[in-house]
């Protein structure tokens, strides 16, 4: 290869500010009114079509021929919570999920601990809705957002299957990280102390399973939600491309 054929390509790559034509999103389709809420809540957005279907097979299905959605161009979701829903329109854009809450300079072990919750509790409620939403890229950069509180913040979520397994379907990526940090991440004493409710049975199943595996393997594994890449991410699975490649 000549150099200057190497220096073009090199010049192609994403972290650069020159991009292919041919690459560049459409800015030019109509716009969808997505109503969320209800009442006093209810709030709108406008999405370009375009946008919302590459990202979510709900809103993709909505807009399909013949659907009332389509010819209206509004879509109504009433159940959908405001901010999850302005952090999923925010990613489709910009592709960063921002739920994170600022620190206090004076902030202690409690503050610390109600910071990292409250953020905890709104990315796994988005990851369920962008779920509902059919929203694979989504869905896997607020995974994503999760593992990095699990590393940055030390967050070990010990109840989150509570609301995961009967709120989602699985197999999921979901489920697989709560089952993953109960068996490498929980301190022994957190699974004899669990309620034994019959909504758990799944999980314990799952953790079950998982913790052979990981026992026959332990010399060789280490905990999956310390690592980076697509572990968890659900595209893989979908044959659609990772969202890290889709923004710049
Ligand atoms: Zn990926």
């Amino acid at each position: 290869m000549s150099k200057r054929a190497a220096s073009s390509n090199h010049a192609m790559t994403p972290s650069k500010i020159r991009r292919l034509e041919t690459e560049a999103p459409s800015l030019m389709s109509k716009q969808l009114t997505i109503v969320v809420g209800v009442g006093d809540d209810e709030k709108t957005f406008y999405i370009h079509q375009n946008i919302v279907k590459d990202h979510s097979d709900f809103f993709a299905a909505a807009l399909n021929k013949g659907w009332k959605e389509a010819e209206d161009g509004i879509v109504r979701l009433p159940t959908e919570v405001l901010a999850h829903f302005e952090l999923f329109a925010r990613f489709v854009y910009f592709g960063k999920i921002y739920a994170a809450k600022a620190k206090a300079d004076s902030e202690d072990d409690e503050a610390h601990a109600t910071r990292v919750g409250v953020e905890a509790h709104v990315l796994f409620d988005c990851w369920i809705m962008g779920d509902r939403l059919m929203a694979v890229s989504f869905k896997d950069a607020v995974h994503d957002a999760i593992t990095q509180l699990i590393r940055d913040e030390r967050l070990i979520p010990v109840d989150f299957q509570n609301s995961v397994y009967p709120k989602t379907a699985g197999p999921n990526s979901l489920r697989r990280l709560l089952v993953d940090v109960a068996v490498w991440g929980w301190a022994k004493d957190i699974l004899p102390a669990c309620e034994m409710d019959a909504s758990w049975m799944e999980f314990f199943r799952d953790v079950a399973v998982r913790g052979q595996e990981a026992n026959k393997a332990q010399h060789t594994m280490t905990a999956p939600f310390m690592k980076h890449g697509c572990v968890y991410h659900e595209h893989v699975a979908a044959g659609k491309p990772c969202y890290t490649g889709l923004f710049p």
